[in-house]
């Protein structure tokens, strides 16, 4: 019996995905069912019908799965954000494991060795970065996040996983706003002025640089922003950045700093690291200590006298290594010149003599002479030429550190064709409530 549209169905969700979908069998047609738990037993009004598959919506659970939770944020889910906010973590950790797992077999054709997920000690308010749209429906002034798949401003100062002084800086940069009437960007007729909110925060330190990011270079009344952000002593730097272009970039290239030099200063792995509106940081510090001491821990477990640590960024993996152990010197390699600069400041910030910095892709980078060769790529993996140079050229150790686990799985069968062992993997919960999961692994020859 096939399914159509505007049913109203019965449904056991067998699992969920990362995108935070549940799933369920009907009449052996798989049914999809956003923010439902692995277990729940529901009701699904049908909203899309294929021949292959079907979208529901769940109008009512009629038992729930012992791993649901009750959401605690009135934008979930409708923000976009968050996939995982009506199960409870321990059931999301599990998700993520059973999905490294579940990658590894089925894009790579590997049984692998799986070390228990390291967990946030708290899953909320671990973002050091949030950039919140800012805009007008009907005259009435919206900050927040973009749904799903759209430009529509979900209005939600309070998210659970930025830190809680986020909401009353937006509170008084709101206010600002209002009181001095200052104009917000509207992207379809692409006029106005403040396109997003942006801030950051320092763990460590406690800094927080906010940074409006705006289509105008001439903001008025900005002397009064600052002046009613004075009792907010965390805040360090305050800029504006210039956008003026029809895009979905948040940032422009150009900043203007009106409070502060720009920057602020975090530690990360016992390493200062100075953050700009522009360089990457990893959103969460937490849990990138984790991921970094763990790669750290292998790429130093064989005693290299040099390593190259390809896809650097700004340089906060190598600088940390070279600090911890400064007999062996470091070799950064990253595409873009300003997270070099960035590297080679924070590595001279920091005192350290052992690590350099070059400006490459990771393509081109030096491979020879190297006893083990760190890598972090994006999402997307490792460029097939990189791959088949490694497994030409075969350091004898390669620590992969890994934002995607099915491009990992990819680049980890090629290695092991080529004669590589695979050591067992780490996953880290970098982005609790988000269906996103990092993992550490590394081979042998
Ligand atoms: N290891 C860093 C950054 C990881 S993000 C950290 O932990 O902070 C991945 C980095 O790879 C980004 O900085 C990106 O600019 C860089 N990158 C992307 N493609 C690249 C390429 N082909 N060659 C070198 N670096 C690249």
């Amino acid at each position: 019996m096939l399914l159509n549209k505007n049913d109203d169905i019965e449904l056991h969700i067998d699992s969920v995905s990362l995108t935070g979908s549940g799933v369920g069998r009907y009449n052996g047609l798989a049914v999809f069912v956003p923010a439902t738990a692995p277990g729940d037993i529901i009701e699904a009004h049908i909203i899309k019908a294929k021949k292959s598959y079907a979208v529901g919506k769940c109008t009512k659970i009629i038992k729930p799965s012992p791993d649901r939770t009750d959401n605690d944020c009135p934008a979930y889910p409708g923000c976009g954000g968050c996939s995982f906010r009506h199960m409870s973590y321990g059931a999301e950790l599990k998700l993520k494991s059973d999905a490294v797992r579940d990658a590894f077999s089925r894009i790579g054709g590997l049984d692998v060795e799986l070390k228990p997920i390291i967990g946030a000690d708290s899953p909320d308010g671990y973002r050091n970065k949030a950039q919140y749209p800012v805009g007008r429906e009907n005259g009435e002034l919206k900050i927040g996040f973009y749904s799903r798949r759209s430009h529509r401003i979900v209005d939600c100062r309070a998210c659970r996983l930025a830190p809680p002084e986020f909401e009353k800086i937006l509170g008084t940069v709101a206010d600002w706003i209002e009181k001095y009437n200052i104009s917000v960007y509207n992207e379809t007729s692409r006029s106005g002025a403040v396109r997003h909110i942006y801030l950051r925060k320092a763990f460590a330190t406690g800094e927080i640089m906010l940074c409006l990011v705006s289509a105008e270079e001439n903001l008025p009344h900005t002397d009064k922003l600052i002046e009613s952000l004075k009792n907010e002593k965390a805040i360090k730097s305050v800029l504006i950045n210039i956008n003026p272009d029809d895009t979905n970039a948040v940032l422009g290239e150009k900043c203007i700093p009106l409070l502060g030099d720009g920057c602020i200063t975090d530690i990360l792995c016992g390493v200062k690291v100075r953050i700009s509106p522009l360089s990457f940081y990893q959103v969460n510090r937490g849990a990138a200590e984790l991921l970094y001491r763990e790669a750290i821990k292998r790429a130093s477990s064989g005693s290299p006298e040099r390593i190259a640590d390809l896809y650097c960024g700004a340089g906060t993996i190598g600088i940390s290594f070279a600090k911890a152990h400064p007999g062996i010197s470091v070799t950064g390699v990253e595409i873009i010149p300003d997270a070099v600069k960035n590297a080679a400041e924070n590595a001279e910030l920091n005192g350290v003599s052992n690590a350099e910095f070059i400006c490459a892709d990771a393509l081109t980078a030096p491979l020879d002479g190297f006893g083990c060769v760190m890598i972090d790529p994006p999402r997307k993996g490792m460029s097939q030429g990189l791959v088949e140079r490694l497994c030409r050229i075969k350091p004898p150790h390669i620590v992969y550190v890994s934002c995607e686990p099915a491009t990992l799985a990819r680049d980890a069968a090629a290695l092991i064709s080529a004669g590589y062992r695979m050591a067992d993997v780490t996953p880290v919960d970098m982005f609790p409530g988000t269906g996103a999961v990092e993992c550490v692994t590394d081979f042998v020859i």
